[in-house]
């Protein structure tokens, strides 16, 4: 018996030790194979996901179309999203939303004369000279200038003048109640309200007072809807006026997109607490790509899969330091262990306009069936490839790796 379970004992080892050696030849053989093929890289990236556990490793897997922009192609999409170049040389927000016939306008940036460039751009969309909803965020120039516009003869050119609007949802507070701009601003949002406008803050869409909705049905069959989300500062002084920005969600299915105007971390904080975000197909990058906006916090919660930034790339209007430049190397850093499909409208330039385009007009669509296309009036190039973030990004660890 001793012998005969000493021989058994032989017998597997000698199993085991051909079981190992196939393996380590398997193994090997597979990693050969893989260099030759050049999928290597690949390989260590998708070992690497499974370890670190984040999905994907600075890469996100959704897959959508890249085709030529065009109008007529844009507007037959169940949803379209337009990040707006501004016509000058000033960074600021205006984001165009289409849901089937329902058109929603996100902010009026740069400047006063940005608001002929809007209206050019919302027309090849927009042909009933009607926004369903206009959202005004915050009361900061480069948000709400362009619904002012430019004086002549006596008239303006101003969203809020050459537009009727259905729905108006405003942030609930300013610290600057006396600036001059903010006066001129509520003058032709009065006008509108006179000519009939519903006028509503974020406080009241939250809370359901005066009128306001927390969800509003976008396309009357509960396909596309949005909802304004909480934070604390509808209701709560901030010390910061980007805090008070409205944050709305627009829901497709379950594809989600966000725009966070330009709240700052505390503001984050407040909308991570106070809601059940979830993943995103779309960022509007917080802030105009801000290092003290997009926290890891915040993107920890919603992945998102493309982050839209509106922002004159690389210009010293707000500081001369570099790094600090929008999009910041901070924000690059926080964004890039989610996606790599990141984009953004302008940069400076030195031509005589100062600016030029980046990506240009950006403008994601998602049809009924759920397929995302991004379209690009000037190109489809990822920041990270782009001879701006090369010359003046350091590469995170994350896009090295694509
Ligand atoms: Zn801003």
């Amino acid at each position: 018996m001793a012998r005969k379970s000493a021989k058994r004992k032989k017998a597997e080892k000698k199993l085991r030790n051909i079981i190992i050696i196939i393996l380590i030849i398997a193994v090997v053989a597979f990693l050969v194979y893989s260099y030759i093929n050049g999928t290597l890289d690949q390989v260590i990236n998708t070992i690497k996901q499974m370890i670190n556990g984040n999905g994907n490793g600075g890469g996100s897997d959704l897959e959508f179309n890249s085709a030529t922009y065009d109008p007529a192609v844009i507007k037959e999409q169940a949803l379209s999203i337009h990040f707006l170049e501004l016509g000058n040389k000033y960074t600021g927000d205006s984001v165009y939303i289409k849901a089937g016939d329902t058109d929603i306008l996100i902010d009026a940036g740069s400047r006063k004369n940005s608001a002929e460039t809007i209206k050019a751009y919302v027309d090849n969309f927009c042909t009933d000279g009607k926004l369903e909803y206009v959202i005004v965020t915050h009361a900061h120039q480069d948000h709400i200038a362009g619904f002012i516009g430019k004086k002549s003869g006596g008239v303006r050119n101003g969203i809020f003048t050459v537009y009727q609007v259905g729905t108006i949802i405003e942030f609930t507070n300013t610290n600057d109640k006396d600036g001059a701009l903010y006066k001129e601003y509520l003058e032709v949002r009065n006008a509108q309200v006179d000519a009939g406008a519903k006028l509503v803050t974020a406080l009241d869409c939250v809370k359901g007072t005066n009128g306001g909705q927390k969800v509003y049905d976008l396309t009357g069959d509960g396909s596309i809807t949005m909802e304004v989300l909480y934070q604390k500062f509808y209701d709560n002084v901030a010390s910061d006026e980007n805090d008070y920005s409205v944050c709305v969600m627009i829901r497709q299915g379950d594809n989600q997109y966000l725009f966070t105007g330009d709240l700052e971390k505390k503001g984050e904080e407040s909308l991570v607490q106070e809601n059940d975000l979830g993943k995103v197909v779309l960022f509007k990058g917080g802030h105009h790509g801000s290092g003290t906006s997009s926290n890891d916090f915040l993107l920890k919660e919603i992945k998102p899969d493309i982050v839209c930034v509106c922002c004159c790339t690389g210009s010293d209007e707000y500081t001369g330091a570099n790094e600090n430049q929008f999009p910041t190397q901070q924000f690059v850093n926080n964004v890039a262990p989610y996606t790599d499909n990141v984009y953004a409208t302008s940069i400076v330039s030195d031509n005589a306009d100062g600016y030029t385009s980046m990506n240009g007009n950006i403008v994601l669509t998602c049809d009924n069936s759920k397929d995302i296309s991004m379209y690009f009036s000037n190109n489809s190039t990822k920041l990270k490839d782009t001879e701006w973030f090369k010359n003046n990004r350091t590469c995170p660890d994350a896009w090295k790796e694509q």
